[in-house]
């Protein structure tokens, strides 16, 4: 469904921040994309949802297809009507706006012929907007507004959601019930690329997971695997105080030896 090719983005014509970039998401599946802070994630998200430009970025080289087309330098609202739709980091939501008029917002690249079958799967998907569905979006919890986003984005009925860190500042509790509902919204039918740093969230849902440094892919693999691996354990889930010196993800000899096990 998306390639992305050997991608390269320049930011303000001087910042190479991917250098290189391949990924694919499949159809109907849960892509992870995971990366510690600064590794270019939302710049990937940029790059395929079109929003590059806004924040000085240019793509250099390289390409990326959705459905067979080449979308590299089409606008950003062509993507979103190609059924491309992203929540961006942080519930980038309008505060002063009821979550209806949200949602409603969420739709305008529709032609409105299937607002009411959205708007009913988005309030069965998440009954606590149904229940505050007059409410000003702004006074709701982080939560809350995070489920706003990504219903929102879901009004548009995208064959490919992209979610930038969707768990970021959630309660355990609710970061369970987020990754129920991306299972859900999966199992309609939407292929998800997730970006997170919580990698163990983010590998106990996906078909397939990536891991990014500093602009480049260092690993990617079956999902079950990655979570096994030493690295992933060490960087994401803190888990590895065996005190032994810290394999990098940058060690190309390393990685090649991992990918081999991974495939
Ligand atoms: P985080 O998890 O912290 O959000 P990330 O993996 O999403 O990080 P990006 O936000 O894509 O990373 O940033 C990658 C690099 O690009 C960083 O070094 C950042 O400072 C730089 N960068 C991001 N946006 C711009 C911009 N508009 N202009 C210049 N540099 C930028």
């Amino acid at each position: 469904m998306l390639t992305v090719e050997n991608l390269e983005v320049v930011y303000n014509d001087v910042v190479l921040v991917l250098r290189g970039l391949s990924l694919e998401v499949g159809d109907g599946q849960i892509v992870a994309l995971l990366g510690a802070n600064g590794a270019g994630k939302t710049t990937t998200m940029r790059a395929i949802s079109g929003l590059l430009e806004v924040h000085e970025g240019d793509i250099t080289k390289g390409s990326i297809h959705f459905g067979g087309t080449d979308i590299t330098h089409l606008d950003p609202s062509v993507r979103v009507k190609m059924g491309i739709s992203q929540v961006m980091e942080g519930r980038r939501i309008f505060a002063e706006l009821t979550v209806d008029e949200n949602l409603t917002a969420g739709a305008y690249t529709t032609d409105g012929k299937d607002f009411d079958r959205q708007y009913d799967r988005v309030m069965t998907l998440f009954p606590r907007l149904a229940e505050r569905h007059k409410s000003v979006a702004g006074y709701m919890s982080g939560g809350e507004q995070q489920m706003l986003a990504i219903g929102r984005a879901l009004m548009q009925d995208p064959e490919l959601l992209i979610l930038d860190e969707p768990s970021l500042g959630l309660a355990p509790k609710l970061v369970q019930q987020m990754k129920e509902i991306i299972v859900e919204i999966n199992g309609h039918g939407t292929s998800v690329l997730l970006i997170e740093q919580n990698a163990n969230m983010a590998l106990s849902i996906a078909h397939h997971g990536y891991v990014m440094e500093t602009g480049k892919l260092v690993m990617d693999g079956d999902p079950k695997k990655l979570l096994k691996d030493e690295d992933v354990q060490e960087f994401y889930l803190g888990l590895r105080s065996d005190g032994g010196e810290r394999k990098s993800f940058r060690d190309v000899k390393h990685y090649k030896r991992r990918k081999r096990w991974l495939s």
